[in-house]
Formats: structure tokens, C-alpha cells, sequence
């Protein structure tokens, strides 16, 4: 028998009701089994926990008027062919039946305390360098994580003495130091968060695990400044390449590439070097944009004085 899957057992009997059994009687004969089976008093017996799913199971389809329609018509083949496969855990029955749960054992306080609980989320900031956040990059986070403890299966208690699980000394849970590699994206923001679905800390009675959140903060880099995609780069070159036009070395993310310079490029122009930015996942990719500063030579030589002499009564012409 799959677990609390769809099968051939007849829904009625397991709840002990006759077929044509008011909603009321189902919910009581229900609430008596779901005490009788609760996980909480039956820690580790998985006959118990297979009477508990199947119950609900049960439940759930007969107190369902279309559901129990279909299965008085078509028995399990039909809820099959409505998409109902039944209860896979016992966090599935908790979280549909949390009010029923709430109803059976009266008070809110031990519904609170029976219930799975989904684990804590957890937090680790982390600093990466311009270049791997543009790139990409993997790091190896190391961290101490809640976890339920293994000697007493997260019940805190054992058989035989002390009835106190040594391990964990009762409190059924345990810190363990664990140590994940991340994968960081090419082209992370800063401030922003990568979630690890089910690496925080583990549930409560079943509950799923917590997620882990990890908080990127990116370092700044000498000379080049990001703008979405694109990388922004001041590039000096002195005015006689400015004005004939050349090829200049620029640093790129990957290393180096070669720019042309046009002739006549002017002081603050922008020239864009195409694929050279951020590439994302998906395919988009950002461009270097190149902001060209025009340096003018500090001093001149008789020569170049000379000649700038000459350019000059040029200009004037
Ligand atoms: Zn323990």
C-alpha cells in the first residue's frame, strides 16, 4: 500500500461510518482516529502514522460533496481521474485539517505546540568582489544550523535510561556546523538577497525546513563602476591619438581588449564596446561603455611648442 495514496480501501470502513453518514458523524469518527493516530503520541510507529494518513485521506474525500460523489460513483479510480492522490505527509494533513486539529484537542495552546512547524530562515551576509559579482562565482558558506537530533529522531527522549535523550539533552534538536557552496549569478546586485529554498533550519514535527537567505554585498573596484549591465570605464588618452585616431588597450572584465579610437574623438565622448559588460543567464549581455578623457600634455618640448605654433596660425586661417 502506497503511502496515503488513492487506493482500494473503502473510506467508509476506515472511519467506521455507514455509506450514507452525516458530515457530523464523519468529523467525529475522525477527530477519534486522528487522536488515536496523532504522530505526537505515536513518535516512530509507522503503522500509526499509515492509520493517521489514511484517515485523513478518508476524511478528506468524504466530507468533500464532490469528492464523495465521485468516489460513491467511481470508487478510487475517480478521484485518480480528478487529480486527488491523498496525503503524502503529515504536514499535508496539518496544513488542511489545521482547524479540525485546533477543534479536536480544544485548547490552542497544545494545537500550537502538535503542529508542524516550518524551521527558522536563516541569514548570512557575505561580501564579494566587483569582478565575481559581475562574472559569476562560487563560494563555500560555513555556518552552525539547528538541526533535529539524530540519536532521538528530534524527540528528545528515548527508550530505556535516562529517558532523556543524552544527546541532545531532551530539547530533541542539536546545532550542527555545516558548510554549503553557493553558486553567486553573474551580475548580482548588491543589497539584494539569493534565497536557498530548505537550507535553514530543519522543521518541527515534520514541518519543512526554513530557507536560507543569503545577502550579497559587493566591493568596489578601482576603475570600473557598473551601470545594470553595463561596465563604465574612464579611458585617458593623450590628444594626438584623440585626434589621428588609433587602437588603445582597455581593461575588461575577462582581461583586455583592444578599443579603436575614431579620429577627432573628443573629450567625454563615450564609445561602447559591444559584449564586453555583464552576461547573464539568460542571455543578455551589457556593453563596456568607454568615457574617452583627452589628456593634454603637461609640458611642452621646444618642438612640440613648435608645432603647436603652427597649428595654431591653422586654426586661424
Ligand atoms: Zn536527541
Amino acid at each position: 500500500m502506497a503511502n496515503g495514496k488513492v487506493n482500494d480501501r473503502d473510506y467508509y470502513e476506515v472511519l467506521g461510518v455507514s455509506k450514507n453518514a452525516s458530515n457530523d458523524a464523519l468529523k467525529k469518527a475522525y477527530r477519534k482516529l486522528a487522536i488515536k493516530y496523532h504522530p505526537d503520541k505515536n513518535a516512530g510507529d509507522k503503522k500509526a502514522e499509515q492509520k493517521f494518513k489514511e484517515a485523513a485521506t478518508a476524511y478528506e474525500v468524504l466530507s468533500d460533496p464532490k469528492k464523495r460523489e465521485m468516489y460513491d460513483l467511481r470508487g478510487s479510480a475517480g478521484l485518480n481521474d480528478m487529480g486527488f492522490h491523498g496525503f503524502e505527509n503529515s504536514a499535508d494533513i496539518f496544513s488542511n485539517f489545521g482547524d479540525i486539529f485546533g477543534d479536536i484537542f480544544g485548547n490552542r495552546s497544545y494545537r500550537e505546540r502538535s503542529r508542524p512547524q516550518k524551521g527558522s530562515d536563516l541569514r548570512h551576509d557575505i561580501t564579494i568582489s566587483f569582478i565575481d559579482a559581475a562574472l559569476g562565482s562560487e563560494r563555500q558558506l560555513r555556518f552552525t544550523k539547528s538541526e533535529a537530533c539524530e540519536a532521538c529522531n528530534g524527540t528528545g527522549t528515548r527508550n530505556g535510561a535516562p529517558a532523556v535523550c543524552p544527546q541532545c539533552n531532551g530539547k530533541g534538536r542539536v546545532e550542527n556546523a555545516r558548510s554549503l557552496s553557493v553558486k553567486i549569478p553573474a551580475g548580482v546586485n548588491s543589497g539584494s538577497a539569493l534565497k536557498l529554498s530548505g537550507q535553514g533550519e530543519a522543521g518541527i514535527r515534520g514541518g519543512r525546513a526554513g530557507d536560507l537567505y543569503i545577502h550579497v554585498k559587493i566591493g568596489s573596484h578601482p576603475y570600473f563602476e557598473r551601470e545594470g549591465l553595463d561596465i563604465r570605464y574612464d579611458a585617458h588618452i593623450p590628444f594626438t591619438k584623440a585626434a589621428l585616431g588609433g587602437e588603445v588597450e582597455i581593461p575588461t572584465l575577462s582581461g583586455k581588449a583592444t578599443l579603436k579610437i575614431p579620429k577627432c574623438t573628443q573629450s567625454n565622448q563615450t564609445l561602447r564596446m559591444t559584449g564586453q559588460g555583464i552576461k547573464m543567464k539568460d542571455g543578455r549581455t551589457g556593453s563596456q561603455l568607454v568615457k574617452i578623457v583627452v589628456d593634454l600634455p603637461k609640458k611642452l618640448s621646444e618642438r612640440q611648442e613648435e608645432l603647436f605654433k603652427e597649428l595654431e596660425e591653422l586654426e586661424q586661417d
